[in-house]
């Protein structure tokens, strides 16, 4: 099958890999020149523009940062002729995983419906390893026969593939889930630091809590503390990874949703507001674990 995608950051270029890996033929497309580069040495081809990738695919696949990039992408900006979906021959099958508000998929996929594609969202978790590993957890809002005719793909990328609802279920999932996310990894930095502060070893502590009533997914594989586990971001320095800014986008996502539907979501919002100061103070580019630095003591900080 012939394969277009667009957007190779951190997680849409191991992913467009896999599934050159499993056989299929992709042209691959990133406004950036360095994640172009990046890619064509691992062996993706290189497509000149977005409308150059999908001409003669069967489905497109985009891995973008937010919604108004995937607006721009498929929809064009203010003033434009079009965008991509212009482009895109009817029947194809269009697969937007980026994490974005579930009113941009569903306005998206209304403009590609009208042009005869079929648009759906299937959001993603499990971070870069997952993308690396192939084994994404896909959450998607599509209706069962559109599910269908995107299993075969998604499954090259992922090991669970969850039906949401219809188009735009998968973002609502999706940001229930990372609000989830930001909450756990604030509370886990908190508690490592505490530990940390009274002298324990934070390596024994994460052990101890993770076999305990407080083990989650940080305290399993993505540990904020540097040098617990040798994979996570915080031990490279939390390079690469989910930036802090990518989830504080998914919070505000979140809280905009639960505003919408007179949701109480507390905790969410206090997670929001302490990445985003955390951002403000330059770490908006690291991953999000780098939270637990504004949390813990600092090694020149006297102690009184
Ligand atoms: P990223 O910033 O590393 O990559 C996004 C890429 O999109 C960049 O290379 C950028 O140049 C490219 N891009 C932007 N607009 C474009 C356009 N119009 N045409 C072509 N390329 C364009 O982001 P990421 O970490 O790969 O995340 C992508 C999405 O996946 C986000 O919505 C994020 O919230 C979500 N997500 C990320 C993770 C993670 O661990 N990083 C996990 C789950 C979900």
């Amino acid at each position: 099958m012939h394969i277009a995608f667009i957007g190779l950051g951190h997680m849409g270029g191991p992913m467009a890999v896999n599934l050159q890996k499993a056989g299929h033929s992709v042209a691959a497309f990133d406004l950036s020149p360095l994640a172009c580069d990046k890619f064509a040495a691992a062996g993706l081809t290189i497509a000149s523009s977005a409308a150059a990738a999908v001409q003669g695919a069967q489905v497109v696949i985009s891995m973008l940062p937010a919604s108004r990039h995937v607006q721009a992408l498929y929809l064009g900006a203010p003033g434009d002729s079009g965008g991509l979906l212009t482009q895109i021959a009817p029947g194809t099958l269009v697969i937007d995983s980026s994490t974005i508000a579930a009113a941009t998929s569903q306005q998206v996929a209304h403009a590609a419906d009208a042009a005869g594609i079929d648009f759906i969202d299937a959001p993603v978790s499990g971070g870069t390893g997952g993308a690396i590993a192939g084994t994404l957890t896909f959450m998607v809002g599509a209706s069962h026969a559109q599910l269908e005719r995107a299993r075969p793909v998604l499954e090259k990328m992922g090991s669970n593939i969850f039906h949401a609802g219809h188009v735009g279920a998968g973002q609502t999932a999706k940001i229930c889930n990372n609000m989830l996310l930001g909450i756990l990894m604030i509370g886990t930095s908190e508690a490592i630091a505490l530990g940390v502060a009274n002298g324990l070893d934070p390596q024994v502590l994460s052990e101890i809590m993770r076999r305990s009533s407080g083990g989650n997914w940080a305290l399993e594989k993505y540990n904020p503390w540097p040098g617990v586990q040798e994979s996570a971001p915080s031990s490279k320095a939390y390079a690469g990874g989910f930036g802090t800014d990518l989830m504080l986008k998914d919070l505000g996502l979140a809280q905009e949703n639960a505003g919408a539907v007179q949701a109480c979501t507390p905790l969410g919002g206090l997670a929001r507001s302490l990445y985003a100061m955390h951002s403000m103070a330059g770490h908006g580019g690291l991953d999000f674990s780098s939270i637990v630095q504004s949390l813990q003591k600092r090694a020149d900080a006297s102690a009184s």
